[in-house]
């Protein structure tokens, strides 16, 4: 086992998650993280604040994000460690990648309309801390409010996601961009959560294969999205692809996350762990 409590995946008010950079930082050390990164989707706002937040509290800090890109028409999510925050061309790739966001959400709100519940881009602008992050995690708190659905996974059950109501396809950024965006600011890209895309094994090697040749280096195996069976799976991935291993619980609230930060087992021990590649980009 790789004996270091790092979680390298979570979510702040600056994208879809509850709690402030600076109570993130808090909860994961006092559940013990030793390494941190703030992973908000395709932002990267509250980089500064988290960074500024670990080092107060004597936590090793790794910059992060967490790109949605579209893949074999599927959405996929890229994660970002350890690159220059104030990079010009991931600070403006990413303002890109939000940039349909707004529309995306009115036409959701008229998709969910349709089928009687009204109102909803309104109610979930209540939730956003980020106007220009206004995301499906916000539509699925306010359809708990509006009673609809009695918790937010449920929402993701019955709404919100292909072939349901409020569900609106879209184009994010591309596989070759992000992995780009990310290394040329002298980070790691990572492929987020794998077993969540529901792709065939084509589709899958398709993935590895592509987010390699683009210079990806990392997977996450031990992840709050993966149950013990896809950490055994993933190792294999990892050792097959020759790709760094990555552990994160995806926190994004007291409320709503099973799983909290620092909690997740330890990454197997035969797998070379992302921040032994990122040692010399740790604040
Ligand atoms: P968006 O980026 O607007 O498409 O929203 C994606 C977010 O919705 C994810 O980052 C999760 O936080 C949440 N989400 C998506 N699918 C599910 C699901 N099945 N269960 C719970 N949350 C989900
Ligand atoms: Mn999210
Ligand atoms: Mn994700
Ligand atoms: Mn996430």
């Amino acid at each position: 086992m790789s004996i270091l409590n790092a979680d390298l995946h979570c979510h702040s008010v600056v994208s879809d998650g509850t709690l402030t950079p600076e109570a993130l930082a808090a909860r994961a050390h006092n559940n013990g993280v030793e390494l941190w990164a703030l992973t908000d989707h395709d932002e990267i706002g509250g980089q500064h604040r988290a960074a500024a937040a670990a080092k107060a509290l004597g936590m090793g800090y790794l910059t992060g994000t967490e790109i949605s890109i579209t893949f074999a028409g599927k959405t996929v999510h890229i994660v970002g460690l350890g690159f220059d925050a104030d990079d010009p061309s991931m600070v403006q790739g990413l303002q890109q990648t939000r940039g349909g966001r707004g529309l995306r959400a009115q036409e959701m709100s008229d998709s969910l309309a349709a089928v009687g519940i009204k109102g909803a881009y309104e109610g979930a602008l209540k939730y956003v801390g980020n106007p220009e992050l206004i995301s499906r995690t916000h539509f699925a708190r306010y359809l708990v409010e509006a009673g609809v659905c009695k918790e937010t996974n449920e929402v993701f059950r019955k709404y919100l996601t292909e072939g349901k109501p409020g569900f609106v396809p879209h184009r994010w950024a591309t596989l070759r961009d992000a992995v780009t965006w990310i290394t040329a600011a002298g980070g790691m890209a990572i492929i987020a959560h794998p077993a969540r895309y529901g792709f065939t094994a084509n589709e899958e090697f398709a993935l590895f294969s592509e987010f390699k040749a683009h210079g990806g280096q990392g997977v996450e195996v031990v992840t709050g999205s993966h149950t013990s069976a896809e950490y055994v799976k993933y190792a294999d991935m990892a050792r097959e692809f020759s790709l760094a291993a990555s552990r994160g619980s995806d926190f994004h609230s007291p409320d709503e996350s099973h799983t909290d930060l620092g909690t997740l087992p330890y990454l197997p021990g035969e797998l070379t762990p992302v921040w032994e590649l990122l040692t010399h980009r740790i604040l």
